[in-house]
């Protein structure tokens, strides 16, 4: 088998992907950033036709190319979180609307392979936008967020993602210095509000992209 590790993952993201449509997720598997933009594109956003988008914190996100694509999207509204012109108030204030945006585009910090979500939020935009709000949510998850199952996603995001997304955002937490948990009180802490996302509802709301890369933290 030519490229196996990539054959190896293809599988496993079928398998993923069928997990997540057993639980009324809507899921595609491809191949690589670019196909995951242009499924994006191409597909998914003529079908859903927004009037509005907007997007959470995700570096899959941003590598995908879609946000400097979707900066220009004519198609409708766009409430750019991400503007680093934008004041802090003015960001609050955009991420409180894109609550009630028609699209909102994100990553996740992990997926068990039986098909849930599992999230970690610092100010809770993203997981407020996955629970309930948006019209439709497009999830963007790189193969290294697969995990076994709820312990693993949670171990995962507290020994991995958090501290490493500390450090991307400069934060002040014990976990920057150390590169594990500590359950910290710091004002800085950027874990407040867990979500897990069992299913979607309503069916099909949540559509995820699975992508064959390591991708985001
Ligand atoms: S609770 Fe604090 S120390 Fe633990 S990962 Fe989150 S920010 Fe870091």
């Amino acid at each position: 088998v030519e490229r196996p590790i990539e054959n190896y993952w293809r599988i496993r993201l079928a398998g993923v992907a069928a997990a997540l449509e057993k639980n009324n997720f809507a899921a595609a598997a491809v191949s690589s950033l670019a196909a995951a933009k242009r499924l994006v594109l191409e597909e998914l956003l003529p079908r859903l036709a927004p009037k509005s988008i907007s997007w959470g914190g995700s570096m899959t996100f941003t590598a995908t190319g879609l946000y400097d694509a979707l900066k220009e999207w004519t198609g409708g509204r766009v409430i750019d979180t991400f503007d680093a012109a934008a004041s802090d108030d003015e960001k609050l204030q955009r991420r409180r609307e894109a609550l009630l945006a028609d699209l909102f585009i994100t990553g996740t910090n992990a997926l068990t392979q039986d098909g849930t979500l599992v999230n970690l939020d610092m100010i809770g935009n993203r997981v407020g936008a996955l629970t309930f709000g948006p019209k439709a949510v497009i999830v963007l998850a790189g193969r290294n967020k697969i995990v076994p199952d709820l312990n693993a996603a949670m171990h995962r995001i507290k020994t991995v993602a958090a501290p490493a997304n500390a450090m991307r955002l400069d934060k002040r937490t014990p976990c920057v210095k150390t590169a594990t948990c500590h359950a910290c009180d710091s004002p800085d802490r950027i874990c407040n509000t867990w979500t897990i996302t069992e299913k979607s509802f309503p069916k099909g709301r949540i559509q995820v992209v699975l992508i064959n890369e390591p991708l985001g933290l």
